[in-house]
């Protein structure tokens, strides 16, 4: 029986979180433009987000599908604004989803690693439903993490600024007590639910990481498929624009703004989904920015005040905005910004990032070389990757790991956000390579997913779960 007739059955379980949602989505509709049939299990709140991309997949033939869960009355999750921290429960999900197994049994559910409660429910059903794990991260960082874990550099070292070397890796990569997670219980969890599972998705590629990919895989006895990187499955304009929700600025404005500019000539910056920057922080970015001179696009998150309320005005220099705009020199985008659409397009040369790992692809990507400003989660080890292994990037010199529910401060001054701005976009020799260089990484990037070491993953795991059908019809 061929695929078309009897398709491996797929269920994705996304969290609720921009950052994990928006991958898993790519992920589910990437398997189905494979042949699998996919199913997304989602609640009718969250659904409002992706379902127009859905439809659109449909509409092209691919067999794809929404399943929302019923939620216990007056019980809600995250809002749908993309900003639901990793420690969000989820678990009124629990039951629902048991139900919606037993009654539907797929080939094989993939679920993301922040519903905690997922993997034990999941495996005390004793269905035999390969249940695969996808954490949102890449290699690297799950290899950095491990040793650290396990072989404790960060005890050996006498203050939070002394740098440590990460043993076993297969480069020299250096890191600071002050820049790992204060918390890890989220890392307990990613290990736990990866012990007894199926596999592990990773959305990354091969030949972008292939020494850790090697040591994900045989020092840490993972077994993965990598099949990234899936934001290169959103292919029609209409989906780079409402990926994750609707910009907040129309995608006609921002398009026909970045062709009036120079090829390469604009900085991107944006720190992502859950960003909540201070007011002085802002000012500092701004300042920077003036005196560095160079065309931009930034996404300003949410601005928090000290009493951790939200702070709607007085983040910007006075007329900076009002400049900035008459100049056309600078775009200020509150809110969401249709990220690909901005990152693909050839005036953008340069990424300011926080280093999550969707906005690390993403960059990668689309050839764009960044300056990295790591702030929370694994993003100071996506930075060393990109600096240090990839050598696509400047660090800003973002030095402390702060957490979600924490207070933001103002961590990096407007002299080294002028200096890191002006190394990356001013054109010097050093500049030019690392735009070369990630021009070819982008380049290898569309080559794994178009039939490449990617695509070759991805039918290797439905190959994998046909197989199991046959065998246990
Ligand atoms: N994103 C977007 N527009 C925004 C902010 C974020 O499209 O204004 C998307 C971005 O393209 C990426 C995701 O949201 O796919 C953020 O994920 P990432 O891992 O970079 O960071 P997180 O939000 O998890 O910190």
């Amino acid at each position: 029986m061929d695929s078309k007739s009897h398709p491996v059955e797929m269920f994705f379980f996304p969290y609720v979180g921009g950052g994990h949602q928006i991958p898993m989505i790519d992920l589910a509709r990437m398997f189905a433009a494979h042949g699998a049939k996919s199913t997304i299990i989602s609640t009718a709140k969250h659904t409002l987000s992706f379902q127009k991309s859905i439809l659109r997949d449909q509409q092209s033939g691919h067999q794809i599908f929404i399943q929302t869960l019923q939620l216990p009355d007056n019980v809600d999750i995250a809002d749908t604004d993309m900003s639901a921290p990793p420690q969000t429960d989820t678990s009124m999900l629990q039951e629902p989803l048991k139900s919606l197994l037993l009654q539907c049994q797929p080939d094989c559910i993939v679920h993301d690693v922040f519903h905690r409660w997922a993997a034990d429910a999941i495996d005390n059903l004793e269905l035999d439903i390969p249940r695969i794990v996808f954490t949102g991260n890449g290699c690297f960082s799950n290899c950095a993490r491990e040793n650290i874990t396990k072989f404790k550099p960060d005890e050996m070292v006498g203050s939070d600024y002394e740098p440590f070397v990460v043993p076993g890796l297969p480069d020299r990569i250096e890191l600071t007590r002050s820049q790992l997670p204060v918390f890890r219980v989220i890392q307990q969890h990613m290990r736990k639910s990866q012990e007894k599972c199926f596999g592990v998705v990773v959305n990354s590629f091969y030949e972008l990481e292939p020494a850790y990919v090697e040591y994900f895989k045989k020092e840490l006895g993972n077994k993965a498929w990598l099949i990234g990187p899936v934001s290169l499955y959103n292919r029609n304009i209409a989906d780079k624009a409402e990926r994750g929700k609707k910009g907040s600025i129309d995608e006609q404005s921002i398009l026909s703004w970045l062709d009036s500019k120079e090829p390469h000539s604009v900085l991107y910056i944006s720190f992502g989904s859950l960003a909540r920057l201070a007011p002085e922080q802002l000012l500092e970015i701004a300042y920077g920015l003036l005196a560095s001179n160079q065309p931009f696009i930034w996404v300003v998150g949410k601005v928090f005040k000290a009493n951790g309320k939200e702070k709607l005005e007085n983040w910007l220099p006075r007329g900076f905005e009002e400049e900035m705009t008459e100049s056309r020199k600078g775009l200020i985008i509150r809110g969401w910004a249709p990220q690909l659409l901005i990152l693909e397009h050839s005036s953008v040369g340069g990424f300011m990032t926080h280093c999550g790992w969707n906005s690390t692809l993403e960059g990668v990507s689309c050839g764009v070389p960044m300056i990295t400003w790591p702030m929370s989660a694994e993003q100071f080890y996506n930075e060393k990757l990109i600096t240090d292994v990839l050598k696509i990037g400047f660090k800003v010199g973002s030095l402390d790991w702060l957490s979600w529910n924490m207070e933001p401060r103002a961590a990096v001054g407007r002299d080294k956000v002028e200096e890191a701005v002006k190394r990356l976009m001013g054109g010097g020799e050093e500049a030019v390579e690392k735009r070369n260089k990630a021009r070819q990484i982008g380049e290898m990037a569309k080559r794994a997913v178009e039939g490449g070491s990617s695509y070759k993953d991805a039918i290797a795991l439905i190959k994998e779960l046909k197989d199991r059908q046959k065998t246990n019809p």
